[in-house]
């Protein structure tokens, strides 16, 4: 069973099991997920070094995703535990409320620009959605609302505005230190929460970079405001995840759906990875198999395009771990099996290539696709080549094959792109290939007599040089 969707699982309590986390990675997991709104700064260094020492021993190339909190804009505490809000009662928010003194009338919030960014009218969403407040009145410190739909309410629940509005910046002071530490751990993707705007995430690189880090940066599309320069974010980052727990309580389930498939068609369009989030496989959290719902919308991320999917509590706190990325697993490749030949190859014939990689590797899918060769074969060095084949969207498994763990553990992101790693021996272009055949059918992933297209650069070894395609036949 070849899968090529990925599954990206976060890690948590019931992952820290060594033989749980084995059987979690042996099962399928690609990349894993480290969320820094939860535990501390060691819970995330402990869980990033079991994954490399389990990944080392079982010889695969697993990459690490630090998850960044951002201005998740949250209530403050309840004096007595938490609350039971009905609707119709009176309910306010005060951010000069004391943190630990919340009651069933009033709570306090750290962010102080609450009351400035709201009115009446709105409408606040508290608990992912869970408790809708209508604001009345908005007095200094104060906004005094009326509960639409109540609920109960506990400490330091999310807030959202529907329709957005919430201005904080995107890196918050923890989330820098947290971008430090994740560097100081080796992670390879780096997640920034509810950025706005391309500079968000300028200035996320900055930063990753000072910190001396190469990292691929992941913009979390998740609030209002980021739509319409959704474009632009996506140019700045490397991946994009529709991160659709907080998008979905902003811009309403309505609206989800549709934006799901733009999302992840422009960010293919524009060469970027993208990864699918947020209850995909929630019901699992407490029983051993998925719901049809969960099934259908995991098959039909995979039919939109995503590279990974992703699981949250599913994995980190759930009953069923390993049940969960076993039913993932399956439903991809069910998915993946019932998709039509995608005509997309024959269609992005008519466009206009600036770069020469982008050329090289649409004539590569051409020629694989209709001489019906076995594999795609990159040799790479950022694993470029090997995205740009992939956003071609060729069935044809291609094999990034690089000597740097940190492309490899980032291609493992990459739909349809199976990382290896390979050091050619000689400096001659045409015995490293010649390597790189033998060391693929050594892997038994292809046989004499198989048809395999090669990329590579003139000097094996430049960065971002492909600008050639071979056509050999395996002897
Ligand atoms: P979160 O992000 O799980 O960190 O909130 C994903 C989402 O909002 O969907
Ligand atoms: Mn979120």
């Amino acid at each position: 069973m070849t899968r090529r969707t990925k599954i990206l699982a976060t890690l948590g309590p019931a992952t820290d099991d060594p033989a749980v986390l084995k059987r979690l990675l042996m099962a399928g997991v690609d990349v894993v997920r480290l969320n820094y709104s939860h535990g501390k700064a060691a819970d995330h260094a402990r869980r990033a070094a079991a994954v490399r020492a389990v990944a080392h021993e079982l010889g695969y190339d697993i990459g690490i995703l630090a998850d960044l909190q951002g201005p998740k804009i949250r209530i403050e505490s309840f004096a007595d535990g938490p609350v039971e809000l009905i609707e119709g009662a009176a309910f306010a928010l005060d951010t000069a409320h004391p943190s630990d003194a919340g009651t069933v009338d009033i709570v306090g919030c750290a962010y102080p620009e609450l009351p400035s960014d709201t009115a009446a009218g709105d409408i606040l969403l508290l608990n992912d959605g869970a408790i809708t407040l209508r604001v009345t009145a908005v007095t200094g410190t104060r906004i005094d609302t009326v509960v639409v739909l109540g609920g109960t309410l506990s400490n330091r629940k999310g807030i959202n505005k529907q329709g957005g509005g919430l201005s904080a910046a995107a890196l918050t002071d923890k989330d820098r230190e947290d971008l430090v530490h994740a560097i100081s751990i080796g992670a390879d993707f780096i997640a920034v929460s509810f950025p706005r705007s391309a500079a968000d995430m300028d200035e996320a690189r900055a930063l990753m970079i000072a910190a001396g880090g190469s990292a691929a940066l992941v913009s979390k599309i998740e609030r209002a405001e980021a739509l319409p320069n959704l474009d632009e974010i996506i140019a700045a980052s490397d991946v994009v995840m529709v991160a659709r727990g907080d998008l979905g309580v902003e811009i309403g389930d309505a609206e989800l759906p549709g934006w799901q498939k733009k999302i992840i068609a422009a960010s293919r369009e524009a060469n970027r990875m993208v990864i699918t989030a947020t209850q995909m496989m929630e019901s699992m959290i407490v029983n051993p198999i998925p719901t049809r719902a969960e099934v259908l919308d995991v098959a039909n991320a995979v039919m939109d395009g995503t590279d990974a999917v992703m699981l949250s509590a599913e994995t980190a706190t759930g009953r069923w771990p390993v049940k969960t990325i076993e039913a993932m697993a399956r439903v991809c490749v069910g998915a993946e099996r019932s998709m039509p030949q995608k005509e997309r190859a024959r269609r992005t014939l008519g466009r206009h290539f600036e770069r020469v990689d982008e050329a090289v590797a649409m004539a590569t899918t051409w020629t694989a696709q209709h001489m019906h060769a076995k594999a795609i074969v990159a040799l790479t060095e950022s694993g470029s080549t090997a995205l740009m084949v992939s956003r071609t969207d060729t069935t044809i498994p291609v094999y990034a094959l690089t000597r740097h763990e940190r492309t490899r553990r980032k291609m493992a992101l990459c739909r349809g792109v199976y990382p290896v790693a390979f050091d050619p021996s000689v400096s001659d272009a045409m015995l490293a290939e010649r390597e790189a055949i033998e060391s693929l059918k050594y892997r038994k992933v292809i046989n004499p007599g198989d048809r395999v297209l090669l990329t590579r650069g003139d000097l094996t070894g430049a960065l971002g040089g492909t600008n050639s395609m071979k056509i050999v036949t395996v002897v």
